[in-house]
C-alpha cells in the first residue's frame, strides 16, 4: 500500500482569509460552514471545528452559544460567572463538552464528533486552559481541566476525541472502508 502522508497547513498561511461568522444554530452547522467556506477559498481539503458545553440541568445550554453565553462581548470569566449563577442550588451538575470537526473536500463533507462527559463544580479550580476549564471536572478524574497538564487534557478532551475519531476513520478509509458520517 502506498504511504499516506498529510501535511497540515494552518489558516495563518492564508492571511487574506475572512473571519467566518459562527451564526448557525448547531455546532455541526458552524463547523461545516467554516470548513466549506475556507475550502472554496483555498481549494484544499479543509478542517474546521466548533465546540459547546452542554449542561443537562440547562437543557443543553450554553451549547452552540458557549462563547457568547453572557452576551456578545462576554469574556470567559463572565460566562463562567453566569454558569455558576444559573446552576445555583442545582444538584444535577452533569455536563459534557461536545466538539464537531467538519472535513470539507471536493467530493463531499464529513463530520466527526468528540464528547467529554463530566460535572460542573461549585467553585473555580485551577489556572490552566481557557473557557469553562476551571469549572469542568471530566468524568473519572479528580482534577478540573484547568488543573490538568495540557497533554493530559488533550488525551481525554472532546477535541482530542473528535481528532482520534477522524484519524481512525482515515486509517479505515486507507484500508478500503468508506469514511463514515459522525463515526462513534
Ligand atoms: P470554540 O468552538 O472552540 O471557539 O469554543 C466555543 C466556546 O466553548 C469557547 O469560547 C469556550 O468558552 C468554550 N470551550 C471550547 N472548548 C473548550 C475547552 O476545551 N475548555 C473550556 N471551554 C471550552
Amino acid at each position: 500500500m502506498a504511504p499516506f502522508k498529510v501535511e497540515l497547513i494552518s489558516l495563518d498561511a492564508f492571511p487574506d482569509a475572512p473571519d467566518v461568522d459562527e451564526d448557525r444554530h448547531t455546532l455541526e452547522g458552524n463547523a461545516i460552514k467554516k470548513a466549506c467556506e475556507l475550502h472554496i477559498l483555498t481549494g484544499l481539503p479543509t478542517l474546521a471545528d466548533d465546540t459547546g458545553l452542554e449542561v443537562m440541568a440547562l437543557d443543553g445550554a450554553p451549547g452552540v452559544r458557549s462563547a457568547r453565553f453572557a452576551g456578545e462581548e462576554a469574556d470567559d470569566a463572565a460566562n463562567r460567572t453566569l454558569l455558576l449563577e444559573r446552576l445555583q442550588g442545582a444538584d444535577d451538575r452533569r455536563a459534557r463538552f461536545r466538539t464537531i470537526i467538519a472535513l470539507c473536500t471536493a467530493t463531499g463533507t464529513h463530520t466527526f464528533e468528540g464528547i467529554c462527559p463530566g460535572t460542573i463544580i461549585r467553585e473555580e479550580r485551577g489556572g490552566h486552559g481557557f473557557g469553562y476549564d476551571p469549572l469542568f471536572q471530566p468524568e473519572g478524574h479528580d482534577l478540573t481541566f484547568a488543573e490538568m497538564a495540557e497533554q493530559v487534557k488533550n488525551a481525554i478532551s472532546h477535541r482530542g476525541r473528535a481528532l482520534q475519531t477522524l484519524a481512525r476513520t482515515f486509517d479505515l478509509a486507507m484500508l478500503g472502508s468508506a469514511p463514515s458520517e459522525s463515526a462513534p
